[in-house]
């Protein structure tokens, strides 16, 4: 049996060691150095709000697993959880349009809500001002989570499993040998473990510290009040339940509201930030209350005080009885830290969960550690998203701290994050500012979206304008970019994707092995593949080429596939993160030969320089990798060199553009083109919970080659497709849709948008999306849900487009 350490007993490691036992692991030993039940953590005080419409779908999907296993767990004959409901109100005309927004998607992850006038508003709760609203969305399955009692319902079926409990005992220590972790130590001995898992809640920096792995979040101290008794919120007759009315949201002004009885509790994050040094936080015995709850700053409240009276009047008569500033975890992108740290084998993170989140994130980390697959995509919440400059404490502080800013505000899924900005930028930045570059950001990464320069071009395009939300981050500029691509050639900056080199004397074989194309071609081919989970799950997408017969490059999508690929590899395998380093220009368009050629004695015609093939050669002076693939669909290489040499690059196929029109171009333009093509983009369009049929990517599989990492998992599963991933235009072509909206068949809501934008060849919004099998013929009509609207669209037979394999058949 393997034997876990779970350190904490807060909500994460109470529901970590229920579902790590009920999955057969019993040797399961949870470390707390607090007196339980509440030892002292953020559980300990958690007001318990669950309202499970997250940002995200997996967020979302945890939160539904809470309700439904807390709602199934009792503590002295009452259960875990109570449906009262939720309540979010829109006072502004811009909340009101985003609880359409959040209704659609929430709808498409199965969540039961519906949007309701003020007055249905006062019905839940007559306290409201109903002058001061637009309407509200009511939830029925939201409500409250008892945490303490949860704690102690799933410490209990643990227990009884076999697992242990230990309380007041704090962890000083982590060993290690060889790269893995081999025991705890406390102030009260020392316990041998094959596995760690880290559920320290704000503690986890320093529990890392003693691990050597780096937790980047921040600790930050939020604002809740109880007011005196309400009568108001008096029941007549009888003992009064806990809480009878939803949970109310007035995200306007950061503040949230539950009953305890006829008291009423007032959450804010209406605050200034207030951070907290986890490594001085006093122990249980030390703390005025409890290590997680600071003296409330009655100053910091006042402005949420007026806020909560303007929308319910009655507390002008009352007064705050009782506040705390109670402390919990911030990461840099509001999204938990679940998985195996890359630094130390056996060492878990199970951190910046909410109770909210709490069951379905322990599930998800106890499949993890039991069976390498889980039933949700995690990619989000995987600890490695962030690396380099993202790991310092200063990054985790500004963008923790922005997070805690942004937590309740209508964020557009664009939107770069402020500061720290600009983080990473590639050789060719002071270009591509001189060329107006709109930049967004993507894994800290300065990335354009378009360049003003060519707004000229954008000019004779007659696009029909876009609502206020589609246009924000979007120019017209986007389509004229990927016309020129389509027409001429578009110069696309390739260096934020990673770049990753292996090298070895087996280096084949383990290629073999963890991907599912055949990559035993001679050397200068390039090679489209996929990297499976053991449940044939797409763990990410990748280009292979073959270099040497020992060495490969490969362009990767994330730091996860650099930690699995090292992890996997066996001795003698060298990986390599070539990304810092290096850089590299798409040059794609009828015209790319007409710019590279004239740089380079090398022959570059199509019988010379085939497609998916690769050489090193010099452009002018630039010593590069050249590959023949494109993102886009049109004739074009790839074109790598290192960094000190990146900008020489770009200005030598600047250079060559000017007389062919050549233009530079941003993401949005890349995006537009690659949904055109029938390209999908690992971790939106498609992720572990997608397997390569439903996927559209059986091509990229070869069972017949040998075994590989997920290929027992697919079999049979070609002619077993149940939903697939499909193209749909939009019949409207003044319509636009993001990603992230329902998409309804017969008025029911069978699946969802994945990535979208205006298709500039077809002249209308083309987007992916997932549709059970039997709505996928094309022609198949469908609508799609956005804010208040809904849009006819088609599904389309794939590709839409494909300029080069039409050119080349002529
Ligand atoms: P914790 O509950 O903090 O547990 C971690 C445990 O680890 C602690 O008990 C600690 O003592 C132990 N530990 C740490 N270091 C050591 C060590 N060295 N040795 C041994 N043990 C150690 N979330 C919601 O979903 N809904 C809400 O309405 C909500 N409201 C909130 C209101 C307030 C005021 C606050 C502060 C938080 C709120 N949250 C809410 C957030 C939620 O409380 C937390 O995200 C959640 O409780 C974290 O659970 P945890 O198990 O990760 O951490």
């Amino acid at each position: 049996d393997a034997r876990v350490v779970v350190i904490g007993a807060g909500i994460v490691g109470c529901s970590l060691a229920d579902e790590l036992t009920a999955r057969g692991w019993r040797d399961v030993t949870v470390l707390e150095q607090g007196p339980l039940p509440a030892p002292g953590g953020s559980t300990s005080h958690a007001p318990g709000l669950v309202f499970a419409t997250g940002p995200s779908r997996t967020l979302t999907r945890f939160a539904a697993y809470t309700v439904e296993k807390f709602t199934a767990l009792e503590t002295d004959g009452a259960p875990c959880f109570s449906a009262v409901g939720g309540l979010e109100v829109a006072t502004t005309e811009e909340r009101w349009a985003d609880l359409h927004r959040k209704a659609r998607l929430a709808a498409s992850w199965g969540i039961r809500g519906t949007l309701i006038t003020p007055e249905e508003c006062a019905r839940h709760w007559p306290m409201l001002n109903t002058s001061l609203l637009y309407g509200g969305w009511f939830t029925p399955d939201d409500g409250i989570a008892r945490a303490v009692p949860a704690c102690r319902a799933q410490l209990a079926r643990a227990t009884a499993r076999g697992a242990r409990v230990l309380d007041r005992h704090t962890v000083t220590g982590i060993e290690r040998r060889d790269g893995r972790v081999t025991a705890v130590v406390t102030d009260r001995g020392t316990f041998p473990a094959d596995h760690v898992v880290s559920a320290a809640g704000f503690w986890g920096p320093v529990i890392g510290a003693m691990a050597g792995v780096t937790v980047p979040l921040l600790p930050l101290a939020h604002q809740y009040a109880t007011t005196a008794p309400l009568p108001e919120l008096a029941v007549p007759g009888g003992p009064r339940p806990e809480a009878v009315r939803p949970l109310l949201r007035f995200q306007d002004r950061d503040l949230y509201f539950r009953e305890h009885g006829d008291r009423l509790g007032i959450g804010s994050y209406a605050h200034r930030p207030m951070p907290v040094d986890p490594h001085t936080v006093p122990a249980f015995d030390d703390a005025p209350v409890m290590p997680s709850s600071l003296p409330f700053t009655a100053e910091d409240f006042a402005p949420s005080w007026r806020d909560a009276t303007a929308l319910l009047p009655a507390l002008g008569g009352a007064e705050v009885a009782d506040g705390f500033n109670g402390v919990f975890s911030f990461t840099p992108d509001g999204m938990p830290l679940l998985g195996e740290a890359a630094e130390l084998r056996g060492f878990w993170l199970a951190e910046a969960v909410w109770v909210t989140h709490s069951a379905g994130a322990a599930r998800a980390v106890a499949e993890l550690m039991t069976d390498g697959h889980t039933t949700l995509d995690l990619h989000a919440c995987d600890p490695h998203r962030f690396e380099g400059a993202q790991r310092s404490p200063a990054y985790a502080a500004a963008r923790g701290a922005r997070s805690f800013i942004e937590v309740y505000d209508v964020v557009h899924p664009l939107q770069p994050p402020a500061d720290p900005r600009p983080l990473r930028v590639s050789p060719f930045h002071d270009r591509q500012r001189e060329l107006g570059a709109y930049f967004l950001e993507s894994g800290g990464w300065e990335r354009p979206h378009w360049y003003e320069a060519n707004a000229p071009l954008a000019e004779g395009l007659a696009l029909p304008p876009r609502d206020a939300w589609a246009a924000r981050h979007w120019s017209p500029v986007v389509v004229a970019e990927a016309r020129a691509t389509r027409e001429r050639v578009g110069l696309y900056d390739l260096t934020p994707l990673r770049r990753l080199e292996v090298e070895g004397p087996g280096a084949l074989a383990f290629l073999q092995y963890l991907m599912t194309n055949q990559l035993d071609r001679e050397p200068g081919t390039v090679t489209y593949t996929l990297l499976l989970d053991t449940h044939g799950g797409i763990r990410s997408d990748l280009t292979v080429t073959r270099l040497t017969e020992d060495r490969f490059r490969i362009g990767a999508n994330s730091g996860a596939d650099l930690v699995w690929l090292r992890r996997h590899a066996p001795d003698g395998v060298h990986v390599r993160d070539l990304t810092p380093g290096t850089c590299g220009i798409g040059v794609w368009g009828p015209l790319a030969r007409d710019l590279v050629q004239p740089l380079t004695r090398e022959d570059f015609s199509h019988p010379g320089f085939g497609r998916f093939r690769a050489r090193r050669t010099h452009l002018g002076p630039v010593p590069v990798l050249a590959q023949r693939v494109s993102y886009v669909g049109e004739l074009g290489w790839e074109l790598y060199t290192t960094a000190d040499l990146g900008r020489c690059l770009w200005d030598t196929l600047w250079e060559a553009g000017r007389g062919l029109g050549a233009v530079a171009a941003g993401r949005g333009a890349l995006d537009a083109l690659r949904l055109e093509k029938g390209f999908r983009a690992w971790g939106q369009d498609m992720h572990t919970e997608h397997d390569p049929y439903e996927a559209g990517l059986g091509f990229a599989v070869r069972p017949a080659k040998g075994d590989f990492l997920g290929r027992a998992a697919l079999a049979g599963r070609d002619s077993a497709v149940r939903r697939r991933l499909v193209c749909l235009t939009l019949d409207d072509p003044a319509a636009a849709v993001l990603g992230g909206e329902p998409v309804d068949v017969g008025g029911e809501t069978v699946g969802y948008v994945t990535s979208a934008a205006h298709g500039p060849t077809v002249g209308r919004c083309v987007a992916h999306a997932w549709l059970p099998a039997a709505h996928t013929a094309p022609g198949t009509a469908v609508h799609l849900g956005y804010f208040g609207e809904r849009y006819a669209a088609t599904v389309a037979a794939e590709p839409l487009v494909a300029p080069e394999a039409a050119r080349l058949r002529r």
